[in-house]
């Protein structure tokens, strides 16, 4: 069986990360499913998904990481062409990547004590984002 949803949010935009496993755990209930997996997608292309444990200082590490890795200040040919300034947005996302998959057993996501499912939003602006939840498995 499959049962698609979705989460709509506002976010902050400028690696905003924004912990999403509450969400994701209650539309697994809503499924009824018992065992399968989760794809977690996010409809945007300066966005990302993960996981990460979702500490003050692990989150200062992470986004300083993506700064060093893919600095805003550069030189990006998407910003000469469209002129939105957010091509180290797109960089960055593309990156991280746009989805996860999570397996759940019982009607409980399989996710480490302290691991948590993160949108990154690394968008120049406040933006409203859409992840579409896609549960395949057995009631
Ligand atoms: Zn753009």
């Amino acid at each position: 069986m499959i049962v698609t949803g979705n989460i709509c949010l506002q976010t902050k935009g400028n690696c905003d990360i924004i912990d999403i496993t509450d969400e994701v755990s209650r539309a697994l209930t809503e499924s009824k499913l018992n065992a399968g997996t989760v794809t977690v997608f996010v409809t945007h292309s300066t966005v990302g998904i993960t996981t990460i444990e979702n500490e003050t200082g692990l989150i200062h590490d992470f986004t300083g990481l993506w700064e060093r890795l893919i600095p805003e200040s550069a030189r990006y040919q998407h910003d000469a062409g469209i002129g939105e300034g957010n091509g180290h947005s797109h960089v960055r996302a593309s990156l991280l990547g746009a989805s996860l998959v999570v397996p759940f057993c019982e009607r409980r996501l399989t996710l480490g004590t302290w691991q948590q499912i993160v949108l990154v939003d690394f968008d120049n602006r406040p933006r409203s984002r859409t992840i579409v939840l896609q549960f395949m498995g057995e009631l």
